[in-house]
């Protein structure tokens, strides 16, 4: 079968690999599409500490059973499914305490150390990873799933109120999200702000957004007490610095974006201490991809606006310029239906 294989940082191949097939406790899958995401990208580069060389890479992907392992029950041969990609230890200090996302022995299906990524025909996954989908749910909103359930983790983190307002800071593929998942969670108010004209154009007219700027200042006339929730999704240290301006007394910071690791944001200690600011963190998913089926079968998020680029598994390459260009949203492989 086809592949993308990232031999070692900066070597990327779509090449013929053996056909996985399902061990016990597994089920083998054929992929129909996934996401690139910001991660795929700094496993390329050579900038994501977990990666084991060479992997098949892709962690946001949704397929068809085409067979079942020894041992697996509940699962059947032509089943839709989702993945979750996490493959937590479950016996570590942290996964016994209920936080598998900070596993000690952390590993995820595409971005560390496991035999198989999306960005293939077929992968064998533990059957423990499936999650069934709606039957009208498309495969291109499949391979949403993965993003949005990082999104419902953050959310779980900050855990709002009905009637708060937001300030999300980017407006790439995961700022929408964050957006459209606020909006559709009881917000009053949802501001997003980017240096981009042409993304601020884009959340305006293909999402109705309407509180938007190139800074907190250019919103800041719509909430003159900061806002509840503040969202960093950029990824960028300076902003993770300055967005807690915007933060209303006893509000909140999430920092969602993954900014480089060593880079330290300065903040005003006295404030945080005076106006009972939180500032929380969120680990990609816990809990969080069976939330994001049934909030994107509800209609939380516009997927189809969503995905802005499909190409196949020979175009990877193709796909990865386009996501490096950042004109587009979300860059998915596969496109079948
Ligand atoms: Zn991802
Ligand atoms: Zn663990």
């Amino acid at each position: 079968m086809l592949a993308v294989v990232v031999n070692k940082p900066g070597d990327v191949e779509v090449k013929e690999v053996p056909n996985p097939t399902a061990g016990p406790g597994q089920v083998l899958l054929k992929v129909n599409a996934c996401g690139i995401c910001g991660t795929d990208i700094h496993v390329i580069a050579g900038e994501f500490p977990p990666v084991k060389y060479p992997i098949i890479i892709g962690h946001e992907f949704g397929g068809e059973v085409v067979d079942v392992g020894e041992g697996v029950v509940g699962v059947e041969v032509g089943d839709r499914v989702g993945v979750d990609p996490t493959l937590n230890c479950g016996e570590c200090y942290f996964c016994q305490r209920g936080m598998g996302n900070l596993c000690e022995r952390w590993n995820a299906i595409g971005v560390a150390d496991y035999p198989g990524g999306g960005f293939s025909e077929y992968i064998a996954v533990p059957a423990r990873t499936l999650y069934p989908l709606p039957d009208d749910m498309s495969w291109a909103e499949a391979a949403l799933i993965e993003p949005v359930s990082c999104v419902v983790r953050g959310f779980h983190r900050l855990s709002p109120q009905v009637g708060e307002s937001y300030l999300i800071y980017g407006a790439g593929p995961m700022g929408l999200l964050n957006a459209q998942v606020a909006r559709f969670n009881g917000a009053s108010q949802v501001a997003i702000v980017d240096i981009n004209r042409s993304r601020l154009d884009r959340a305006h007219d293909v999402f109705g957004f309407d509180l938007l700027g190139a800074s907190f200042d250019e919103v800041r006339f719509h909430a003159p007490r900061g806002f509840d929730n503040v969202i960093e999704a950029t990824g960028v240290t300076k902003i993770a610095e300055m967005a807690i301006d915007a933060v209303k007394r006893r509000g909140k910071l999430l920092l969602f974006g993954v900014c480089p690791p060593g880079e330290k944001a300065c903040y005003d200690a006295y404030r945080i201490y005076n106006e009972e600011i939180t500032i929380l963190g969120s680990m990609a998913v816990l809990n969080s991809y069976g939330p994001a089926i049934d909030i994107l079968a509800a209609g939380a998020v516009n997927a189809e606006a969503m995905v802005t680029h499909m190409y196949p598994l020979e175009k990877f390459d193709e796909a990865v310029q386009t996501v490096r260009a950042g004109s587009g949203l979300k860059v998915q492989v596969g496109g079948r239906e």
